[in-house]
């Protein structure tokens, strides 16, 4: 078996599902197994100053091979497993050459991956693919990510005619609910730039998402009886059904995709008395990101005004999009395309609709863009990886290692 293979599936049969309930760093014990499983192979491909802290980071680096002084670069990737599915006892399956037909996950259950629903398996026909029992993830979000990184600093360590300076892994617990970095000592990790490695198909180069706010809003009404409430009464829940009708009704997710933003209404609870909005605002454009904010904040106005009434606005950033953190070292992203056209990879260069473990580093003065690992359907049965894309992202990290030195 391929050493990337033979790490993808130890890693994947560990549990390391993460819990937002917990409270704890990291959110789960199977995490820190994990985290100790690591260290100890980190060591043992010749990684040095190997640790993992008291929030469950791991870190470890290769020491740069290179005469003179290089960029110092690192490569990025989670521990933890989608609260969404089970990742307990999973169990993966290789299918040997797929020959482009159904694949029966599960005898008993009739779970079957099929071209019909998820058509791009056709393209790695001949290839082998490793797919799941049915009952649970896979996990290869993102536990390919990390038999790819050491495999490809495996090669490294023992290619020493490969010529790269420093570099800096870590592994980080939490990423799926929204904490990945929040223990990140950049200090320590010590690296210019880094890239993650996180889900989707090869070739996959994200360095755009979401800017990102939320808005709280509470109106205000003015109750009486309702027999007798003519002229008096003024009820918050439609107050507030007015105010978000007057919304730009197509700028709504359900309607935009690529780069169009919209305005989410995400939550409302109310009564005559008192109605509780929540909305979020998307949007990659900073100045119509700005905009959205904007006609939020004329609604409040122009509504309270109109009803003489107060409505408290609460308007939250929550992330930005990290394009204006790598536009100006847009070498981070050449030499990846470079790599990729190089090892006959297409560069698919998509805008994340969301937010990334990226795009908080990169604001914390860390640039990292996103390289896919490779998975298809993260985070429930029908997730598969195929082992031609491992392989591939593996050269891809290699290559990139090198040319990061012509930096
Ligand atoms: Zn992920």
């Amino acid at each position: 078996m391929l050493p990337v293979v033979e790490r993808f599936i130890k890693y994947a049969k560990i549990h390391t599902q993460s819990d937002r309930e917990t409270g704890l760093n990291p959110s789960t014990p199977g995490q820190l197994e994990f985290a100790y499983l690591l260290c100890d192979e980190m060591r043992e491909i010749g990684m040095e100053n190997v640790s993992v802290d008291e929030n469950g980071y791991v870190m470890g680096f290769v020491p740069s091979n290179m005469e003179r002084e290089s960029v110092s670069i690192g490569f990025i990737a989670h521990m933890d497993t989608s609260p969404d599915m089970s990742g307990k006892h999973v169990k993966p399956q290789i299918i040997e050459k797929y020959t482009g037909v159904d694949i029966l996950l599960s005898k008993e259950k009739g779970y079957t991956l099929s071209p019909d629903d998820f058509p791009e398996l056709m393209n790695y026909v001949g290839s082998d693919l490793i797919v799941t029992d049915g009952n649970t993830l896979l996990g290869a979000d993102d536990k390919a990510g990390i038999a790819e990184i050491l495999t490809a600093m495996e090669y490294l360590i023992q290619h020493p005619e490969v010529k790269h300076g420093t570099i800096a892994v870590c592994f980080t617990p939490d990423e799926e609910i929204g904490e990945g970095p929040d223990h990140f000592d950049l200090k320590k990790f010590g690296a210019k730039f880094a890239y993650t490695l996180d889900g989707g198909e090869v070739g996959e180069l994200e360095y755009e998402n979401f800017n990102a706010a939320m808005v709280r809003l509470v109106f205000k009404g003015r109750n009486f009886h309702p027999g007798y409430a003519k002229n008096k009464m003024v009820n918050s829940m439609k107050v507030a059904y007015e105010f978000i009708s007057s919304l730009p009704k197509r700028e709504v997710p359900e309607l935009t995709s690529g780069y169009e933003g919209f305005f989410h209404l995400y939550s409302i609870k109310g009564t005559v008395e008192e109605t509780t909005v929540e909305i979020l605002i998307r949007d990659f454009d900073r100045e119509n990101f700005e905009w959205r904010k904007g006609v939020i904040e004329n609604g409040v106005r122009d509504f309270s005004r109109k009803y003489e009434l107060p409505i408290l606005l609460e308007l939250k950033d929550q992330y930005a999009n990290m394009r204006e953190k790598l536009e100006p070292l847009h070498y981070i992203v050449d030499i990846a395309k470079q790599a990729m056209n190089e090892l006959e990879i297409k560069p698919l260069i998509v805008p994340i609709r969301g937010g990334t473990n990226g795009s908080r580093l990169s604001f914390m003065g860390l640039p990292t863009p996103n390289l896919s690992n490779g998975a298809h359907n993260s985070h429930g049965r029908y997730e598969y990886i195929p082992v031609s894309s491992m392989i591939k992202v593996v050269n891809l990290l290699v290559r990139i290692s090198e040319l990061c030195t012509k930096i």
